[in-house]
């Protein structure tokens, strides 16, 4: 066991970590981040330090960062050891892996304590609390906890949708539909559920023809959605199909998907420059697994309404790991700081700070 016992323990690095470290730093909780292991496997699932931001490329819907050239604020803000790693800035606008660097630093200057590692298993059975690591033998001991662990986007598992993944193909369309390579061209969005027909819609402002392509002959999204987007014009529904390969080349990522009927031996071709999944996310809470309420997808409960309290009192979640429905950058951090805020009051109210 450790000799400290931790007031507050943040497992996850996306917005609401970052956002509950920076708050609970300045709090005085002296706060220790754990932001993930950066293993090969993580970033093949998607889910590696730094959360799904670190994956993207602009982001152009985060308020306080119009488009407009960072570099020198970046070169100033972040540390040298960590820009000088840094991919090129490409001066229009925060990236997502450079919004996340500025968090990290951001909640580094308060004194947040990070730890380059998972944890892989909790007991919340008494308290404190105790957590462990990927790494070592020893339990961490915490006051409290935050989880902040996100969701990761569900793809296809289709070879050529990971060789053009942010070069046409991505998971948010909301994220990313705006974004020049995309304008008046065809796009493709793939799901029925209600995320599809969102995303269908959003892309159908800024795309030529929007083609929703759904393996069944009805939607599982809810009827107002259905008719919504059934009168749009601008998005043509293929019923019955499934992607078969996401075709381009090097030069222009995404220029088209291949696509077979799931009734007949049937296959045809799209041209498109975009590829959007919308088939779900699944959250990242297998560790959790008995230890926390959590609905049938996984994803962990808030017990109070409007307040990140779990299951278990004392133990908070914050962002995407607690939220199937906005995902956004900005409402996760939003629920990091609600997180952070909930954790320092519970301390305050059990006399452990
Ligand atoms: P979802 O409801 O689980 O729908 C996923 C869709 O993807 C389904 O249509 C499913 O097809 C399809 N799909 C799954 N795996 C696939 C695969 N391997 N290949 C092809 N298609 C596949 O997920 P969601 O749309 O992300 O919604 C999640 C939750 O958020 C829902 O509760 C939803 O109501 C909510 N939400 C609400 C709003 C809103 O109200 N504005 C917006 C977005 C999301 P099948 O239908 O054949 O299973």
């Amino acid at each position: 066991m450790s000799e400290k016992i931790e007031n507050v323990v943040i497992v996850g690095s996306g917005p609401a970590g970052w956002t509950a470290a920076i708050y609970a730093a300045r709090a005085n909780l002296n706060p220790l981040l754990y932001e993930g292991a950066a293993l090969q496997e993580h970033y093949d699932l998607g889910r590696g330090p730094l959360g799904q931001l670190a994956m993207t490329t602009e982001v152009e819907n985060f308020p306080g960062f119009p488009s407009g050239d960072l570099s020198g604020y970046l070169d100033n803000a972040i540390d040298d050891s960590l820009r000088q790693y840094m991919a090129p800035h490409q001066k229009h606008g925060v990236s997502g892996p450079e919004l996340m660097e500025l968090m990290r630093q951001q909640a580094k200057n308060f004194g947040t304590r990070v730890v380059t590692d998972d944890i892989i298993e909790v007991d919340f059975s008494g308290k404190p609390f105790k957590l462990k690591p990927r790494e070592g033998d020893q339990w961490l001991e915490a006051r409290s906890v935050i989880i902040a662990t996100g969701a990761r986007a569900n793809y296809l598992g289709l070879e050529s949708e990971n060789k053009y993944k942010n070069r046409g193909v991505s998971a948010c369309a909301v994220c990313d539909g705006a974004l020049p390579r995309f304008r008046n061209k065809p796009c493709v969005v793939v799901g029925g559920g209600d995320s599809a027909i969102e995303e269908a819609d959003y892309l159908s402002k800024y795309s030529s023809v929007v083609y929703l392509v759904h393996r069944r002959d009805k939607f599982r999204a809810s009827q107002a959605m259905v008719d919504r987007i059934m009168a749009n014009d601008k998005v043509e529904v293929v019923w019955n199909h499934v992607v078969k390969d996401v075709l381009g080349d090097d030069q222009n990522g995404v220029t088209g998907a291949k696509l077979a009927s799931t009734v007949d031996d049937s296959t045809k071709e799209v041209e498109t420059s975009g590829f959007f999944l919308a088939i779900g996310h699944t959250p990242n809470t297998d560790f959790l697994k008995g230890k926390l309420e959590m609905n049938n997808a996984g994803y962990l409960k808030w017990t109070v309404p409007f307040r990140t309290n779990t299951s278990v009192d004392g133990v908070f979640a914050a962002g995407d790991v607690a939220d199937d429905n906005y995902r956004q950058a900005i409402t996760a951090a939003g629920s990091g700081c609600m997180a952070a805020l909930d954790a320092e009051r519970w301390l305050a109210s059990q006399g452990l700070h």
